[in-house]
C-alpha cells in the first residue's frame, strides 16, 4: 500500500511561499493498494496534488471516504478530475451532520450558485453511502474491496468526525487516519474506540493524527476540535502504532514554525514527523 499526501494543512489553504515546504493544501490523502485499488481520504484542496497520481492509475473505481464534511475537507471535490470522466465509478462514504444527510450536504456544495455542475450532471457514476456515525465500530469492516478493508470509529470533533483504518491483509500493512479529533474532549468510549482502531487486529504500521496545536496552546482552544502533537505521541504509543505522522497543520504556521514544532516532536519520539504535502510513503517500508 502506498500513501500519497495531497494536503496536510488544517482549516484553510495557504499558497504563500513560506508555507511551501510542509505544504499549503488542505486535507486529502490517496491510498493505492498492491493491486491498484484506490481510496481517497477527504477531498480538501489537496485533491489537486493527488490528481496526477490518480491520472496514472488504471483503475476505474475510486472510494472517497470522508472523515467529516467541514469545508477544508471538501473544498477540492468540485474539481476532482474523475468526476468528469464517464468511465469512472466513484463511491462516496460519508456521515451526515447538523440535520443534513451527507447527500444533501454534497448537493448543497455542488449546485448553483456555489458551483455550476450538480452531482447528477457529472459524467462519472457517483454513489453516496450514508454512514451512521454512532454505529461505526473498530471491529466492524465497513468497506471491503479487492483486498483492502476499512474500519471506522467516531471521534470527538464539532459536528462529529470519523477516524478511518485501512488494512491490506495480504501484505500485512495498515494505517489509521485520525484527523480533526479533540483528544482532550473525547469521552471514555471515544478514547477506547480510537485506541482499539489503532491496536487491532494488529498494531497499525502508521498513525496519521491531528496535532493542530502545541501542548501550550491547547488550554486556550477547548472545543476547537483538535489535539496537540504531544497527544498524538500518547495516542500512538497507547495504540501501539509503529510510526506517527502529525497532520492538520494550523494555517498560521509557516515552514520555520513547523520545523521548530517538528524538532520538539522528535524529542518525544525521534522517528515521528510532521506530514508533508507531496510525500509518498510505501507502507512496506514501515513494517517492523
Ligand atoms: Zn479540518
Ligand atoms: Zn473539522
Amino acid at each position: 500500500m502506498k500513501v500519497f499526501f495531497g494536503g496536510v494543512r488544517g482549516t484553510n489553504p495557504r499558497a504563500d511561499k513560506q508555507f511551501a515546504e510542509y505544504g499549503g493544501h488542505t486535507t486529502c490523502l490517496f491510498i493505492q493498494g498492491e493491486s491498484g485499488q484506490r481510496i481517497m481520504l477527504d477531498a480538501g484542496s489537496g485533491v489537486q496534488a493527488v490528481s496526477k497520481h490518480l491520472a496514472k492509475s488504471q483503475s476505474k473505481h475510486l472510494l472517497l471516504a470522508m472523515t467529516h464534511l467541514h469545508l477544508d475537507h471538501m473544498i477540492g471535490l468540485p474539481m476532482l478530475p474523475l468526476l468528469f470522466d464517464p468511465q469512472q465509478t466513484i463511491d462516496i462514504m460519508a456521515a451526515g451532520s447538523a440535520g443534513l444527510t451527507a447527500s444533501a450536504a454534497l448537493d448543497r456544495l455542488l449546485s448553483p450558485p456555489l458551483w455550476p455542475v450538480t452531482i447528477e450532471q457529472m459524467p462519472a457514476k457517483i454513489q453516496v453511502q450514508e454512514l451512521e456515525i454512532n454505529r461505526l465500530a473498530a471491529d466492524h469492516i465497513q468497506f471491503k474491496r479487492k483486498g483492502l478493508e476499512m474500519r471506522g470509529v467516531a471521534v470527538a470533533h464539532p459536528g462529529g468526525c470519523i477516524a478511518w483504518r485501512i488494512d491490506e491483509p495480504a501484505s500485512g500493512q495498515s494505517l489509521v487516519f485520525a484527523t480533526d479529533v479533540e483528544w482532550s474532549a473525547s469521552g471514555d468510549r471515544q478514547r477506547q474506540d480510537l485506541i482499539a482502531l489503532i491496536s487491532g487486529p494488529t498494531p497499525a504500521n502508521l498513525l496519521i493524527m491531528d496535532g493542530n496545536f502545541t501542548a501550550d496552546e491547547l488550554p486556550q482552544h477547548e472545543g476547537w476540535g483538535h489535539s496537540s502533537t504531544a497527544q498524538c505521541v500518547d495516542v500512538a504509543r497507547e495504540g501501539g502504532a509503529h510510526r506517527l505522522l502529525v497532520t492538520h497543520h494550523a494555517p498560521d504556521r509557516d515552514d520555520e514554525r513547523l520545523a521548530a514544532i517538528e524538532a520538539d516532536l522528535k524529542t518525544m519520539w525521534p522517528e515521528a514527523a510532521l506530514a508533508r504535502q507531496d510525500q509518498i510513503i510505501d507502507l512496506e517500508d514501515l513494517k517492523p
